[in-house]
């Protein structure tokens, strides 16, 4: 068992490094990377857990970039959390989402939401905010029924609270990973909801700029979107990666390591630092 993909109270998970290690032991999984969003904050602390047990800690981050109008999460693995290059641009997309989470404060407060940024700082313990934060908030304050209606009518793209962000490039994001010594990987490729074509722009603009690997199995899917992600994989001669993107047992549907297996005709990408 394996998973590349998760999050902790680091970023937008409601799990501590602590628990998520813990879940991680008792599930037996063997190799297991923290990917919190544009943050390396959790991966020292996992590093050490691990370092005592059976578990391979790969360190891990799960980059935010622009891609035309849409929001392209690049996941890092094994990459060097150390690293200059991944720290300066750690430094850059924080100053990115700590402007947009003002605006959208800014917005939900003109809405009618009272002391919208000391409201949504209290929920994520910390000045990393992601939009989950705020569906939370919109959530305990009667305005959205669920996470997901906080999303599809306020957050989400097109929505009244959707913010453009300057996140960096795709090939800026696959340079940082690269220079650090990681491997890029093209995270769920499926919920940006592209056309066919426009995916293939996409898995074709990633591995020109030399991108390593596909998310072929990301939290829940059915086997036919794997398979998909599969052949694409093959096409672009591509790695494929899995992960469980576990957010907390409240906010995931899929538990940690539990996401299905990497069909067999792909190259996991473990193969790349296991050789
Ligand atoms: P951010 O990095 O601040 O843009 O937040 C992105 C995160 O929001 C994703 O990693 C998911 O955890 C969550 N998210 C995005 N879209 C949705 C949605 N439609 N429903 C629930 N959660 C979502
Ligand atoms: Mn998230
Ligand atoms: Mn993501
Ligand atoms: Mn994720």
């Amino acid at each position: 068992m394996i998973d590349f993909h998760c999050h902790s109270t680091y970023s937008d998970g409601s799990d501590s490094v602590n628990k998520i290690f813990e879940l991680a032991l008792a599930r037996g999984i063997r190799q297991l990377a923290l990917t919190d969003h544009d943050t390396v904050a959790g991966v020292e602390e996992l590093r050490r857990l691990c370092d005592d047990s059976s578990i391979l800690c790969i360190n891990g981050i799960e980059f935010s970039t622009r891609w035309k109008k849409h929001d392209i999460h690049i996941v890092g693995l094994h990459i060097n959390p150390l690293h200059p290059e991944i720290n300066n641009r750690i430094d850059l997309q924080q100053k990115c989402r700590l402007e947009r989470a003002k605006d959208i404060a800014d917005i939900l407060e003109n809405l009618g939401l009272s002391n919208c940024w000391i409201k949504v700082q209290k929920i994520a313990g910390h000045t990393h905010i992601a939009r989950p934060h705020f569906a939370q908030l919109l959530v305990e304050e009667g305005w959205s029924a669920t996470i997901q209606q906080a999303f599809s009518t306020y957050l989400s793209r097109g929505k009244p609270a959707y913010v453009v962000t300057n996140w960096m490039s795709i090939p800026e994001a696959i340079r940082d990973i690269t220079a650090s010594g990681g491997f890029a990987v093209l995270a769920h490729p499926l919920k940006y909801k592209l056309t066919h074509t426009k995916l293939c722009e996409l898995i074709k603009h990633f591995k020109d700029n030399g991108g390593h690997a596909l998310e072929v199995v990301s939290g829940d899917m059915q086997n036919k979107e794997v398979n998909e992600l599969a052949e694409l994989c093959e096409k672009y001669e591509l790695y494929a990666s899995s992960g469980s993107d576990y957010h907390g047992e409240k906010r995931s549907r899929v538990g940690l390591g539990a996401q299905r297996c990497i069909p067999e005709q792909c190259r996991p990408i473990w193969t790349l630092w296991e050789c």
